[in-house]
């Protein structure tokens, strides 16, 4: 599952979320960053992006967040992206959900 933002403006992000453990992962892409090289995808340990199938009003195939489920926040994406369009927030959680 993945969420697609508004488009336009510094919100403008594809956002995947799940819960681990006591931890909320947030995967935000940023659209207007994503060059759509894929080197994230070629380096997620758990498969959780991929290729979007349509192409974006830059001429783009960005990468889209296929199955948030299965991120364990390791950061790998973000830390390959070389446009530094991947942001991972781990926010801790309060009480049960
Ligand atoms: S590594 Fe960065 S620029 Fe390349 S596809 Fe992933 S998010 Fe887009
Ligand atoms: S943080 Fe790790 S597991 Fe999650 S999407 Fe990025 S590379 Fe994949």
């Amino acid at each position: 599952m993945h969420l697609r933002g508004a488009t336009g403006g510094y919100f403008n992000f594809l956002v995947g979320l799940r819960i681990m453990g006591a931890k909320e992962i947030k995967i935000r892409i940023d659209p207007e960053r994503c060059k759509g090289c894929m080197f994230c995808v070629m380096v997620c340990p758990k498969k959780v992006l991929d290729k979007d199938d349509k192409v974006n009003e830059r001429g783009v195939q960005c990468v889209i967040v296929k199955a948030p489920e299965e991120c364990i926040g390791c950061g790998l994406c973000a830390i390959m992206c070389p446009d530094c369009a991947i942001e991972i927030e781990k926010d801790q959680v309060l009480g049960d959900r």
